[in-house]
């Protein structure tokens, strides 16, 4: 758009036109700087959290740690559960930071049934949750998307079912007229509709003081959002509070 300024033989309707346009550009740089120096900014606030209690609890240990073996093992835990957080966040974050058309996406058809009886499989072992998987469908369905991205979306939803619900999570795969359908139900805490709108953002968290005791970071719907936009799903998100929540993941199904 700058190239197109061009100063000379302009009238002065035209150079005020390019005036406004100018301007208007000075703003949208800003309202973008301002987004970035707000990401930064909570993005740091963050990583301090967990690093302040690695610091608290690492200094105990120096101090006491060896002489009281309940002090250690609990210092112990806590520096490892802080540390995976962090590791955790740092991922989300440089992920984000990255804008999804340099995330080396590969479409590809896939068996959707394999994919899901795969991630509820790492996330049990990873969690030793109970997840109820149905498959409407008598015949295997196929959608054409990125493998290890859409693996990494099931497991942002099934994981926020674990952190938000004590109940047996469900995962549902069907198909309604040409798309296909994964759905993700929990029958936890739910979220105020007034919530809705705003858990997509980053940093976003209905219950700070929840969500970080369950290693929670507000960034997983962010990232899922992107996610979904970068392999071309959709995703709906129904939550009533107190009885549940229902992510849907839709694409369009491919006939083999
Ligand atoms: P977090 O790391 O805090 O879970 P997310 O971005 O994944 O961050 O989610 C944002 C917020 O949305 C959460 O802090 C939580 O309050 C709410 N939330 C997300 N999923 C669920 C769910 N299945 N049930 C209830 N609340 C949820």
């Amino acid at each position: 758009a700058f190239k197109r300024l061009k100063l000379e033989g302009n009238s002065k309707d035209e150079l005020f036109q390019m005036g406004q346009t100018f301007n208007h550009m000075i703003d949208l740089l800003e309202v973008n700087f301002d987004k970035q120096k707000q990401f930064v900014s909570n993005a740091s606030h963050e990583l301090k959290t967990p690093l302040t209690i690695i610091e608290s609890y690492a200094s105990l240990l120096k101090r006491r740690g060896l002489n009281e073996p309940k002090l250690f093992s609990e210092s112990i835990e806590a520096i490892h559960s802080e540390a995976i957080r962090m590791k955790e966040m740092t991922e989300q974050l440089l992920m984000l930071a990255r804008h999804h058309e340099q995330w080396n996406i590969e479409y590809n058809q896939l068996n959707i049934s394999n994919l899901i009886n795969q991630t509820v499989k790492a996330f049990k072992n990873a969690y030793h949750r109970e997840i109820d998987f149905v498959e409407v469908n008598d015949t295997p369905l196929f959608i054409e998307t990125d493998e290890k991205k859409l693996k990494q979306l099931l497991f942002i939803f099934l994981d926020n079912a674990r952190k938000y619900s004590d109940e047996t999570i469900s995962v549902e795969l069907g198909k309604d007229n040409d798309e296909v359908y994964i759905k993700i139900i929990d029958t936890g805490i739910g979220i105020h509709e007034c919530d809705l709108p705003k858990v997509f953002d980053r940093f976003y968290r209905v219950d700070k003081a929840r969500s970080r005791k369950q290693g929670g970071s507000g960034l997983g719907l962010a990232l899922a959002k992107e996610i979904a936009d970068a392999i071309g799903v959709r995703i709906n998100l129904d939550s009533v509070l107190g009885a549940g929540t229902t992510v849907t993941i839709l694409n369009k199904n491919i006939e083999k």
